[in-house]
């Protein structure tokens, strides 16, 4: 069996987390380690990821999803974008900041944004409880989110998605649905939504 674990915190190593995490877990208890392994993730893309003879690519142009951590989707859509750009470039054999910018631009566009709107969720959910959290995720795996998402884009590309989610009837059924101690804090973050999506100017 694999279990992931993840710290947002780097002063909390994922180690020490894992050890009260088996024994909450009476089926993990006194699971034997096998193979240990992990790493940094970088989720901050830098301002720019072209450079005169330079082009910066996943994990390098931070593209990983700052809701999960996860950098193999959006490293291959970089991939696909990068060598657009090194063909092109390559055929004019021009390889200045400039002859390279359309990396950064359909990047921009495609990766960045959905990245930029990642962090704007990650802020909301991190000032949940882990209970809360939980809470939201058995909204998250209910029919009425999963058609939402079906027929909105991608849980991976929130924009357009999370745009949908308060307007969404059975979706609002669904959060309200759950335990009054959180509705503050469903409140709260439907307000911080509203903010995040003027100054990112998203769609209504
Ligand atoms: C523990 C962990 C779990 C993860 N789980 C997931 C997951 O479930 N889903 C998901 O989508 N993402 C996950 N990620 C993130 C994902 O692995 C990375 O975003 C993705 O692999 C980045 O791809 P990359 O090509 O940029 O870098 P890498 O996959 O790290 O590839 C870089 C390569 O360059 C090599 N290299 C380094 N330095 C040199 C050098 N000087 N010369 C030559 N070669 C060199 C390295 O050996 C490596 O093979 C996880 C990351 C970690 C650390």
């Amino acid at each position: 069996m694999k279990i992931g674990i993840g710290s947002a915190d780097s002063s909390l190593s994922p180690r020490r987390l894992l050890e009260p995490f088996l024994e909450r877990h009476s089926h993990l208890r006194g699971a034997q380690f096998l193979r240990l392994q992990g790493g940094v993730i970088s989720v901050a893309p830098p301002e720019s990821i072209t450079y005169t003879r330079i082009l910066l690519v996943s994990d390098a142009a931070g593209s990983v999803k700052p809701t999960s951590g996860g950098g193999i989707h959006t490293g291959i859509l970089s991939a696909k974008l990068v060598a657009r750009t090194v063909v092109s470039s390559l055929e004019r054999g021009v390889f200045t900041k400039s002859a390279l910018s359309d990396y950064d631009r359909t990047w921009g566009a495609q990766v960045r944004r959905e990245l930029v709107i990642g962090r704007a969720l990650r802020h909301m959910l991190l000032n949940l409880t882990p209970k809360q959290v939980d809470a939201l995720l058995t909204v998250i795996g209910k029919p009425s989110f999963q058609t939402l998402e079906r027929e909105n884009g991608d849980f991976d590309f929130p924009a357009r998605l999370f745009s949908r989610l308060l307007t969404s009837g059975p979706v609002l059924r669904a959060l309200v649905a759950l335990p009054p101690a959180m509705w503050p804090s469903l409140v709260r973050m439907a307000v911080q939504w509203r903010r995040y999506r003027v100054s990112l100017a998203l769609p209504a």
